[in-house]
């Protein structure tokens, strides 16, 4: 027999608000599972703690407002005890939610796993609420409804739990509008679910509510879901601030990011090559040395001076000249291994830090390679330019403290340089104790260049070669330091031009050579003067300006006038030297070129250059008599000098003998101690007009040669 039961209607905007309710819970509740997964445990714990009492409450809520929706014949009411069971269910199954959808990844486990959960939840805080309502008779559950609701619970779950997976991927406002949307389908199933159960729900006519006196009435639906919009609101606002203050902070924390890498950018780098710059190459060092210490390996620092790169730079302009650097740069880094730190230091210098399983054989083996990859040619636009390097290396314990290694290596690479370029060397105490000398003698020799009086031109004749006509002297420049006496200019010239003296020197030489040669003028002596000139002072862009000036102020004929350069130092950049040589030509000074036989000139260079004396270097001359080598260089040397139209002076003659010798294989001019030393220029008009030492010489102003 059929029971009658009661006709259930709904009021249409009741379910309507119960549906807003579902949805705005969820809007709010995906808002929040995105606050679970921050960094900080506490504040996520907080999230979730928050959040799970925000989604429970409004589910338990529209659960109430759903059920207020309902029209029954008979008074409502609900349960304390039961009523707050299923607040705790709901509670419950939002803090599962929550959880579920805060893992990083979604798995096939977590996501049948969690929406069964959800869905068990659901549906217990359901039937929960609805057993709230003590009933008689009891409601009769039609089965296949009650599954269906079932269905609808974790399928809703599912569909929540996926479409919050695939929101996370989402970024900006179509996130935002896919948010709203997934709000209104996860709505939808809770809401759809309630309804669902609740068509699984027959109440038999004549039922009655023994509850009613409790939790019930319109007025306590209306409090419940008003309380229940204020606690979602207050939730979803502080979410939102807290989004909006995450947000802020996290472009600010970003461009102080930014703001720090490019300060240490600046701080710590190159800025031409992007190498580290001296800075960081310090802190690695130390660092190492700290790693050093603990392991007891060895590290090498390698300091990398480019050969000749000045004048390249010089003459093919800066760009040139930084392209260069970089694609040194670039080399250097290639045959560093990864370990290894490159840095630049100076202009052309760079240096190498090597960590790691060393020894002085690979180290040695790791400078000859930087020396093979640099001296390959660089090329850029229309020019190609061959460099080489110097390498200076100090190890570590072995060559000093952490604080010296890079000045020992500094000085091991100066003496590489000085040996010739092109090379490496491995540091020894003795350099050391040549840079601290030299650093105290540029000192010096600032103070001496700014006081004046320490400095003198001493002058050496050189005579003609049948040894009895003076045919001008050399200009020497002297040094009486006042502790340590006299210091040759061989010591104090490179200092001058490794701290960037040598323009100040190199001018007051000029300047004093002038003043010089007029006051020889003046006691009616017409004598020409050699002048040394620099390399550094060929570059020097107002040179020839200088030079003119000089002439001018002591109105001598710029045909007295003779510079020496230096072979290997003229031949170092041929075409800067062809280049400055051209204008000190065109003012009609003279030139020559020194100490000839140790650097490797062409005879086309030669041709080219506007030159009118070789000096023969004294060392050939020194052997002359011992060795028939020695004799014939200098015989053709002379051939050749006189083929090209030269005149050749052969320095550093100290016997009769060797005198003879090179009278014989007619050599124009003669130096040397066996005619006269350098001397102060009053004893020089002396010795020139009077004495005559020896006896056989006299000075005749008219004579010069070439
Ligand atoms: P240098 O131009 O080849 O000068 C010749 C050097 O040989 C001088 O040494 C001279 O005193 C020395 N000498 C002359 N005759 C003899 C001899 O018979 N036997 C021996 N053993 N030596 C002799 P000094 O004055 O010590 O100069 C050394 C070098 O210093 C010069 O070599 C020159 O390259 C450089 N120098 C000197 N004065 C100046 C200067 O004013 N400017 C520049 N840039 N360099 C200078
Ligand atoms: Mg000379
Ligand atoms: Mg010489």
């Amino acid at each position: 027999m059929d029971t009658p039961f009661i006709d259930v209607s709904y009021a249409p905007w009741v379910v309507v608000v119960s549906y807003l309710i579902a949805s705005f819970a969820s809007y709010v509740a995906l808002d929040l599972a995105k606050r679970v997964r921050v960094q900080d445990r506490l504040l996520s714990i907080g999230w979730w703690a928050g959040g799970s009492l925000a989604l429970g409450t409004g589910i338990w809520s529209m659960h109430f407002v759903g059920m207020l929706a309902m029209s029954l014949p008979f008074a409502v009411g609900y349960g304390y005890v039961v009523t707050a069971l299923s607040w705790v269910a709901a509670v419950v199954v939002s803090a599962i939610a929550l959880y579920v959808a805060s893992r990083n990844r979604l798995t096939t486990a977590r996501l049948v796993g969690g929406s069964i959960t959800m869905g068990a939840g659901i549906c217990a805080m359901h039937y929960t609420g609805m057993a709230a309502m003590d009933m008689v008779p009891g409601i009769r559950w039609s089965t296949p409804w009650v599954l269906a609701s079932v269905a609808v619970a974790v399928g809703a779950s599912a569909v929540a739990l996926l479409i919050f997976f695939w929101l996370r991927r989402q970024t900006g406002w179509a996130a935002r509008r896919w948010e709203l949307v997934a709000a209104l389908v996860l709505g939808a199933g809770i809401s759809g679910m309630h309804y669902t159960g609740m068509a699984a729900a027959s109440f038999p006519l004549g039922s009655l509510c023994l509850s009613e006196n409790e939790l019930g009435g319109d007025g306590l639906g209306l409090l419940v879901s008003v309380a229940t919009v204020v606690l979602l609101t207050m939730t979803m606002l502080t979410s939102v601030i807290d989004a909006r203050m995450q947000s802020k902070a996290e472009v600010l924390a970003a461009s102080l990011q930014k703001a720090n890498t490019e300060l240490q950018q600046l701080a710590f780098r190159d800025a031409l090559t992007g190498l580290p710059n001296r800075l960081l190459f310090d802190d690695r060092v130390a660092l190492a040395v700290e790693r050093s210490v603990r392991d007891g390996t060895l590290l090498a620092v390698l300091f990398v001076d480019l050969d000749g790169f000045k004048p390249v730079n010089d003459s093919f302009g800066h760009g040139f000249g930084d392209m260069v650097l970089r694609e040194m740069a670039q080399r250097l880094a290639s045959v560093a291994r990864t370990t290894d730190t490159v840095a630049r230091v100076g202009g052309d210098e760079f240096v190498l830090l090597l960590e790691g399983g060393l020894d002085t054989t690979a180290t040695a083996q790791i400078a000859q390679r930087v020396i093979d990859a640099l001296t390959q040619p660089v090329t850029g636009g229309e020019h190609e330019v061959r460099l080489s390097c110097s390498i200076g290396i100090a190890m570590y314990p072995s060559d000093g403290a952490r604080d010296q290694l890079m000045a020992n290596a500094d000085a091991a690479m100066y003496a590489a340089k000085r040996g010739g370029g092109t090379a490496y060397a491995f540091f020894e105490p003795h350099m050391n104790a040549g840079i601290r000398e030299q650093i105290e003698l540029q000192h010096d020799l600032r103070r001496a260049l700014e006081n004046g009086g320490e400095l003198a031109l001493h002058y050496q004749p050189k005579v003609g070669a049948g040894g009895s006509l003076i045919t001008g002297v050399e200009a020497l420049l002297r040094w009486n330091h006042p502790e340590r006496g006299m210091v040759s200019p061989a010591v104090f010239i490179p200092v001058a031009e490794r701290f960037g003296l040598i323009n100040r020197l190199g001018n007051w030489v000029i300047e004093e050579g002038c003043q010089q040669m007029r006051a020889w003028m003046a006691q009616g002596l017409r004598i020409r003067v050699a002048i040394n000139l620099s390399v550094h002072q060929l570059r020097q862009d107002d040179l020839v300006q200088r030079v003119e000036l000089a002439l001018q102020r002591h109105a001598v004929d710029p045909a007295l006038l003779i510079f020496e350069i230096t072979e290997s130092v003229a031949m170092e950049d041929a075409e800067g030297t062809f280049k400055a040589f051209e204008n000190l030509g065109r003012i009609g000074v003279k030139l020559s070129i020194d100490d000839f036989g140790t650097g490797y000139s062409s005879l086309s260079y030669l041709r080219r250059l506007h030159v009118s004396q070789l000096k023969i270097d004294q060392s050939f001359v020194q052997d002359l008599e011992t060795s028939s080598d020695a004799r014939a260089i200098v015989e053709a040397v002379v051939q050749l000098a006189h083929a090209l139209g030269l005149s050749v002076v052969a320095e550093g003659v100290e016997t009769a003998a060797q005198r003879d010798v090179l009278t014989a294989l007619h050599c124009d001019e003669l130096q040397g101690y066996l005619f006269a030393k350098a001397m102060p220029a009053s004893m020089m008009a002396d010795w020139a007009v009077n004495i005559g030492r020896p006896a056989d010489l006299a000075f005749k102003e008219s004579v010069y040669l070439n």
